[in-house]
């Protein structure tokens, strides 16, 4: 199993995550498969639970600093929340992992599988332990080391997800949000989070990752990402502006017009560290508060702004819509130059 072991400081934090699984499946879930005679499911659900464990105490913890800090000091009044809605179901759904719980049901095979095999060859995987002898018997080298490599991944990920017309119609989904908020961060496509997840699972699976790290990483990152969302005065001072990824930095992200338009341009794409940024030249350090959002949502005089959709699943439908509008075109181009051509 994925999580069956762990190493320092994973191992405290598992424990006590491995708890709060084995009750809230004895109390909950599995008079809930009983009842609903799903008990084959039993083994796939207990161990999507650990997830969902770790998911509700990230929401308990960012909402209980976070919220009142919005309330404190906002960024930006709205007259009413309503637009909040959607991301706050997206974020209990992917929280509670159902999206990713039903893909790897269904992947889980696979994965262990790759596991298997990959310990067997013993090929293929980068271990720290082999360029530097000692090191992972520092967990918190290590730690520090999965963290750095999968955050530059991350940037560039998150790069190509602004450069590639199919990606950004899913990744629009989160940017398409005009009030940014604690609740922002879990705003994705769920064919992008699917995709995102299965790749960082099987780089963290190549580098060596110890599954109780995995854990941790992802906390941590959650957390870190949920903080860059918020709609609070939260200012970092320069130094620490430039070690992590703040608030102000990613807001300019979300910028209309200078964070990204499209595939055309962007900066701030950094997941954590703003490091990429900086050695990549896609840093922007301005701090004015601009209006959030994608510039085609505007109404502008001879065209109305683009409806991205107000609740989760028109966002879903939509983004497939234009994917699909953009593919007919692109062949539509295709035809046309071939006729050109002849
Ligand atoms: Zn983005
Ligand atoms: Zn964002």
């Amino acid at each position: 199993m994925l999580h069956a072991m762990g190493t320092g400081m994973g191992l405290e934090f598992e424990r006590f995550v491995g708890l709060l699984q084995t009750d809230a499946y004895i109390y909950i879930v599995q008079p809930l498969l009983f009842h609903l005679h799903l008990m084959d499911y039993d083994e796939d659900a207990y161990d999507a639970l650990y997830w969902a464990v770790v998911g509700v105490l990230e929401i308990a913890v960012t909402f209980a600093i976070l919220r009142p800090l919005e309330a404190w000091r906002p960024i930006e009044q709205w007259e009413q929340r309503r637009a909040l809605w959607p991301d706050v179901w997206y974020t209990w759904i992917a929280k509670l992992g159902i999206v990713n719980a039903l893909f790897f049901v269904w992947l889980q095979p696979t994965i262990n599988h790759l596991e298997t095999w990959m310990t067997v060859k013993n090929i293929w995987t980068v271990n720290l332990d082999e360029i530097a002898p000692g090191l992972t018997d520092q967990p918190l080298v290590s730690f520090a080391i999965y963290l750095v490599v999968l955050d530059f991944l991350g940037y560039w990920y998150h790069r190509w997800q602004h450069r590639f017309g199919i990606w950004w119609e899913l990744h629009a989904v989160h940017h398409s949000q005009r009030q940014m908020s604690l609740w922002n961060d879990d705003r994705n496509h769920f064919v992008d989070d699917i995709v995102q997840t299965a790749f960082f699972t099987v780089v963290s699976l190549f580098i060596g990752v110890q599954p109780g790290q995995f854990v941790v990483l992802v906390a941590v990152s959650n957390t870190l990402q949920a903080i860059q969302h918020v709609n609070a005065r939260l200012p970092y001072g320069w130094w620490l502006e430039r070690v992590i990824v703040s608030p102000s930095f990613h807001r300019r992200h979300h910028a209309m017009e200078y964070g990204h338009t499209g595939t055309a341009y962007g900066c701030n794409f950094g997941v954590l560290f703003p490091w990429w940024d900086m050695i990549f030249r896609t840093a922007s350090w301005e701090t004015a508060v601009e209006p959030t959002g994608i510039t085609d949502q505007l109404d502008r005089p001879e065209q109305r702004g683009r409806n991205y959709g107000k609740g989760v699943w028109a966002q879903q439908w939509l983004a497939l819509c234009r994917i699909k509008a953009r593919m007919t075109a692109a062949s539509a181009a295709a035809v046309d130059s071939r006729y050109e051509r002849s």
